[in-house]
C-alpha cells in the first residue's frame, strides 16, 4: 500500500472501531488467529463501482491495519459473463485506490480442488447427482411457508453418484441434464439449505481454463472453499449473503479442507501453498448513495444504450468514471471512513460524497485562474504592449505549494457573470462606473460598455488604478468585490466540460409510476464550453487537479488533455449547489 488509507485531508487518522475490526481485534487478542487474511472477490462481469470501494477499503484496509494480507480473487465461476477487459480494469482500480494485493487468484485456480471436494462429499453421503430439470427442482423446493420435497434421486448410492459425477465431468451429458446437489435438509427454514446445487453442467469455454471443464461449481460452494483454500480468516461480504452463511459454513465444515490435505494436492502442481483454514463470513451493509445507480446491470445499460460515453464517462459511478471526473483515491477512502461499517442499511446523501472530494482537493489541489464564460475587459490606461508577470501563491493555506508567475496585460478575460449593467440588490462585482478588485493585480473600473448591433455586450473598457497595484500604498484600498481574470494574450483556450449529477432525482431506481432510471437522466449533466486558462494550468499533466478560483475543482482530462489543447473536467463545484434545489 502506497500510503495510509486513513490519512485524510484533515490529517486525522483515528483508530477505526467498527464491529468487524472489533471482531478482528478480539480474534488476535484471544489467539484464535495469529495473522489476518482477507480477500476482495469481484466477479469480472463489469467495472467496479463506488460501492465496491467500500468493500475494497474494508478488505484491504483491515489487512493493512492489522499487519495481515489481502488477496484479490476473481470469482470467475460463471464463464459466460466474464471478460478480460473487466479483469484488467478491476486490477487498475484496486491499485488506483492505493492498495496492493498479496496474491492474485482466480476461483478457477481451484477448480480441481473443488472437484475433489465434491467427490469427498459424495463419498461421505453428503452430496448426490440429481436428474431433475431446473423446473422440477423449483417445484420440489417449496416456498418460504412450505417445506420442500426430497428429490427422487436423493438416495442414490455412493458408487452410482461417483460414476455419474465423473461422467458429468467427462462431458457426457448436455447442459442442465443433471446437477450435483448437497444433501442437507429439504425442510429447512432457510431455502439455501434445501439441497442446494453445488455443480451444474455448462459446456462453455472459460477465460482461464478454456474447455477443460464442462461442469462449473456454484457460487456458494466455490466461494466458501476458495476462502478456505487461501486461509482467509475473515470473509467480509455484503448483507445479502447473510442467508447464505449457513451454507457457507456447511461447505467449509463438511469438506474440511484443513483436515484433509489430500484434497489440496492439485495446488502443488501450480506452485500454490497446500494449507487451508476455516474462514468466518461476516456481513456488512452495502454503500448506497442517492442520485446514483450502482447495479452492474444498470451501469451496463447506460453504456450499452449510449446514454453515457462509455464506462469511464465522468458522470458514471464506476471507479473509472469517478477517476476521470477528478475524484481522488483519498476522497473515496475518506467517504468510506465517514460512512463507517455496520449492519444498518442506509442511503448516503450525494453531498457527503462531494464533500469528501472538496475536503481533499481544498487541501491538495493547487489554485489557478481560468475563465469559462469569457468577456473582454480592456484596461485602456495601460500601454498597448503592457506586459508583466505577477507572483501568485499556489495555495492560500499551504506555503509548501510554492508560487507561480501569472502574466498580466492590458486585455483580460473576465467572467461574463461578473459584470451586470443593471445590478441586482447586494451585487458586489462590476457595474458601469463601478470598481472591483482584480485578484492579485489591482482595482479596475468600467468606463464603457461596448455592444454589437444585436445589443449584446462584447467588451468592457476601463481603467486600472495605478495606486492600487501590488506593493503600492493603495493596494489595500477597500472595494466590495474581487474577481478572477486571465491575460487574454497569454491565456490558453481550453475545452471545459461542466459536469453535474447524472440523475435529477434522489432515487433513480424508484420504478413507481412505470418510470425507470432512464426517465430521470439530467439533461444538463454535461455542458461543454470554451474557456481560457492561465498558462500554468495549461501545462498540467493529465489527472492533475486544480481549484480554478471561484469556479470549482477541475481535473485535466485523463484521455484528452494536452498542454497545447487543454481539456478540463469540472469535478465538483465549490459549494453544494443542490442544497437549495431540495
Ligand atoms: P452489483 O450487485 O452491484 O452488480 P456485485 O455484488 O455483483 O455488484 P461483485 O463483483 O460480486 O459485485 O462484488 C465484489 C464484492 O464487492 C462483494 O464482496 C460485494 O459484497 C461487494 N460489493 C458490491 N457492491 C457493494 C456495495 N454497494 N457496497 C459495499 N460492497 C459492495
Ligand atoms: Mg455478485
Amino acid at each position: 500500500m502506497s500510503d495510509s488509507p486513513a490519512s485524510t485531508a484533515a490529517g486525522e487518522t483515528p483508530e477505526k472501531r467498527d464491529f468487524i475490526r472489533q471482531i478482528v481485534r478480539e480474534d488476535l487478542a484471544g489467539g484464535k488467529h495469529t495473522a489476518i487474511r482477507t480477500r476482495f472477490p469481484p466477479e469480472p462481469n463489469g467495472y467496479l463501482h463506488i460501492g465496491h470501494a467500500k468493500a475494497i477499503c474494508l478488505d484491504f484496509g483491515i489487512a493493512a491495519e492489522f499487519g495481515g494480507r489481502c488477496n484479490l480473487r476473481f470469482d470467475d465461476t460463471n464463464p459466460a459473463k466474464e471478460d478480460p477487459e473487466f479483469v484488467a480494469a478491476i486490477q487498475d482500480d484496486v491499485r488506483w485506490l492505493g492498495f496492493q494485493w498479496a496474491e492474485l487468484r482466480h476461483a478457477s485456480d481451484y477448480f480441481d480442488v473443488y472437484y475433489l471436494a465434491a467427490q469427498k462429499l459424495i463419498r461421505d453421503g453428503k452430496a448426490f447427482v440429481c436428474d431433475l430439470s431446473a423446473e422440477e427442482v423449483r417445484q420440489y423446493r417449496g416456498s418460504l411457508t412450505e417445506p420442500g420435497r426430497d428429490s427422487p434421486y436423493r438416495e442414490r448410492g455412493v458408487e452410482e453418484n461417483l460414476d455419474l459425477f465423473a461422467r458429468m465431468r467427462a462431458g457426457e451429458f448436455p447442459d442442465g441434464a443433471r446437477t450435483l446437489r448437497a444433501k442437507i435438509d429439504m425442510a429447512s427454514g432457510n431455502i439455501n439449505l434445501r439441497d442446494p446445487a453445488l455443480y451444474r453442467i455448462k459446456h462453455v469455454e472459460h477465460q482461464n481454463t478454456g474447455d477443460a471443464w464442462p461442469i462449473y461449481p456454484m457460487y456458494d460452494f466455490a466461494h466458501a472453499l476458495g476462502d478456505a483454500v487461501e486461509g482467509i480468516t475473515h470473509s467480509l461480504c455484503t448483507l445479502e449473503f447473510e442467508d447464505h452463511r449457513p451454507l457457507y459454513d456447511w461447505c467449509v465444515d463438511n469438506v474440511d479442507l484443513a483436515g484433509h490435505p489430500e484434497l489440496l494436492e492439485p495446488l502443488l502442481a501450480r506452485g500454490l501453498p497446500k494449507e487451508a483454514g476455516k474462514p468466518r463470513q461476516i456481513e456488512f451493509s452495502r454503500l448506497n448513495i442517492n442520485y446514483t445507480v450502482m447495479s452492474k446491470r444498470k451501469l451496463t445499460t447506460l453504456v450499452g444504450e449510449g446514454l453515457v460515453d462509455g464506462w469511464d464517462d465522468p458522470r458514471m459511478y464506476t471507479l473509472q468514471g469517478l477517476r476521470r471526473r477528478g475524484y481522488t483515491p483519498a476522497a473515496l477512502r475518506l467517504l468510506v471512513d465517514r460512512v463507517g461499517i455496520s449492519k444498518q442499511n442506509s442511503v448516503i446523501d450525494f453531498s457527503v460524497l462531494e464533500g469528501c472530494l472538496r475536503e481533499d482537493l481544498d487541501a491538495h489541489a493547487p489554485r489557478r485562474m481560468a475563465v469559462i464564460d469569457p468577456l473582454k475587459l480592456v484596461l485602456a490606461n495601460l500601454p498597448e504592449d503592457h506586459e508583466e508577470s505577477l507572483t501568485f501563491s499556489n495555495h492560500p493555506k499551504d506555503e509548501s505549494f510554492g508560487q507561480r508567475q501569472v502574466p498580466f496585460s492590458r486585455e483580460l478575460w473576465i467572467e461574463r457573470e461578473d459584470f451586470a449593467e443593471v445590478p441586482p440588490k447586494g451585487w458586489k462585482r462590476l457595474v458601469p462606473g463601478g470598481e472591483v478588485r482584480l485578484r492579485g493585480a489591482g482595482i479596475a473600473r468600467v468606463d464603457e460598455v461596448v455592444k454589437n448591433d444585436a445589443g449584446e455586450i462584447v467588451e468592457l473598457r476601463g481603467w486600472l488604478d495605478p495606486e492600487s497595484r501590488p506593493g503600492m500604498e493603495g493596494a489595500n484600498r477597500k472595494v466590495k468585490g474581487t474577481i478572477h481574470w486571465v491575460s487574454a494574450r497569454h491565456a490558453v483556450e481550453a475545452e471545459i466540460r461542466l459536469y453535474d449529477r447524472l440523475f435529477t432525482v434522489a432515487d433513480p431506481d424508484d420504478e413507481s409510476g412505470g418510470k425507470s432510471y432512464r426517465d430521470h437522466l439530467n439533461p444538463d449533466s454535461r455542458r461543454t464550453v470554451t474557456g481560457h486558462v492561465e498558462p500554468a494550468a495549461a501545462q498540467a499533466a493529465p489527472e492533475q487537479s486544480f481549484q480554478f478560483e471561484r469556479l470549482g475543482y477541475f481535473v485535466a482530462d485523463r484521455r484528452d488533455h494536452a498542454p497545447a489543447r487543454p481539456v478540463f473536467n469540472r469535478s465538483v463545484t465549490l459549494r453544494d449547489t443542490w442544497a437549495d434545489k431540495g
